[in-house]
């Protein structure tokens, strides 16, 4: 995803085009250049080429309408991005409520068919024969279109989007509202293949059935993710510390010196990561292994393990019952491998790192991720590609 080329940004918003976006604009000069023919081989190319610039053109200002509106309500909009199916905004979270996330949804069509409007009005003002009054009465109907074919009521379509914000109302309840409109988009993809399959069949006119076909199979593509992704949101929200923590820790004498503990552990080719130090039955804190590095070797006999010991008040903590969003998040916002987890009475219950979240995410959703994944999670301290549970956490209101 990351080879899409930045040109800038629009009020602070970075802007990207994909590659393949010069495949349309190459289609859409050549289609504009043969319906302007008359004007004659320089002038009908020149006219194209501006023609499809204004194309993509109406396609940012319609994104920039959802991107706007949305930072409006406070929501971040990482970037818009130009590709080969038109634009997309990626904002960054849902709407608070069902009446916001339906303005922003509506706010591209209503960019589009506004900017229908006045081209029309413009091209009605201009000489009707005109080059530019033609040019203009076109690009008025490409946004209208714009705006009909968005406002078809399945996600990933700004329709899908309002039909969400509809149910969302109706029923009380989010993720069933995006479930039900990603159906929708489902079944309206599948509908497109049948369609795109049908005009080759019948028609003969190829290249616009397979466009037809593959607006469908990325429409699908689009609807299953919002499905998966809420799935995964609801699931998150479900859980808390206590079900994803474990005991992968070490709990090692404090009064020890830090030789015997490098002996002891660190020389352990199966060593946990975590260690924990306790004195008198108490947890006195944990042991970075970091810290026992910077002490000189000749300290390690003298010195004990209360010497760097890192108490349980100084260190990120989370409780048994903060939810796994919480816990994910704090793992992102502060750069952490693991997290502890205290009990309530304030000794350490367990630990969380992103394997174990995986592993808790998983075994709530009956989904089978390997042992070997798990542990190569653990070790690399990422999420998988297919899992993304930082980004989709963060996208979590909790409410
Ligand atoms: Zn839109």
């Amino acid at each position: 995803m990351q080879t899409n080329w930045r040109i800038g940004s629009l009020f602070g918003i970075p802007l990207f085009l994909d590659p393949l976006w010069f495949v349309i604009l190459g289609l859409a000069t050549l289609n504009f250049s043969l319906s302007y023919q008359a004007l004659g081989g320089f002038l009908s190319w020149s006219a194209g080429v501006v023609m499809a610039l204004l194309l993509f053109g109406s396609v940012l200002l319609h994104e920039l309408g959802h991107s706007l509106v949305a930072r409006s309500q406070g929501i971040k909009v990482n970037s818009i991005t130009l590709f080969l199916f038109g634009g997309i905004a990626a904002i960054e979270e849902e709407s608070k409520t069902p009446g916001k996330a339906f303005q922003v949804a509506i706010a591209g069509p209503v960019v589009s068919i506004a900017l229908f409007f006045l081209l029309q009005l413009l091209s009605n003002v201009l000489n009707q024969t005109s080059a530019l009054s033609i040019m203009s009465g076109d690009l008025a109907r490409i946004n209208l279109l714009l705006a009909l074919f968005n406002l078809i009521p399945g996600l990933p379509l700004d329709g899908g989007q309002v039909l969400k914000a509809a149910l969302w109302k109706v029923t009380g309840n989010r993720f069933q509202a995006v479930k039900l409109a990603a159906k929708a988009g489902q079944i309206l993809g599948y509908a497109a293949i049948g369609l795109g399959l049908a005009v080759d069949y019948l028609t003969g006119e190829l290249v616009t059935g397979i466009w037809i076909a593959l607006l469908g199979w990325f429409g699908i593509r689009n609807a299953t993710n919002y499905d998966r992704v809420t799935t995964l949101q609801e699931t998150l929200l479900q859980l808390v510390a206590a079900n994803a923590m474990t005991r992968d820790f070490r709990v090692v004498d404090a009064d020890k010196s830090l030789r015997t503990f490098a002996d002891m552990y660190l020389l352990e080719s199966t060593a946990p990561q975590v260690y924990f130090a306790e004195s008198d039955g108490r947890y006195r804190g944990i042991i970075s292994i970091d810290d026992l590095r910077v002490v000189e070797r000749s300290q390690w006999e003298t010195q004990t393990l209360n010497s760097i010991v890192h108490p349980l008040t100084e260190i990120p903590t989370v409780t048994e019952s903060t939810s796994l969003v919480e816990v994910i998040n704090k793992l992102e916002c502060e750069q952490l491998r693991y997290i502890t987890v205290l009990s309530p009475a304030g000794a350490v219950a367990g630990v969380i790192d992103r394997g174990d979240i995986v592993q808790a995410v998983a075994q709530k959703l009956s989904l089978r991720i390997a042992d070997a994944d798990i542990k190569r999670i653990k070790e690399e301290g990422n999420y998988p590609p297919t899992l993304q549970l930082g980004a989709i956490a963060k996208s979590t209101t909790q409410s």
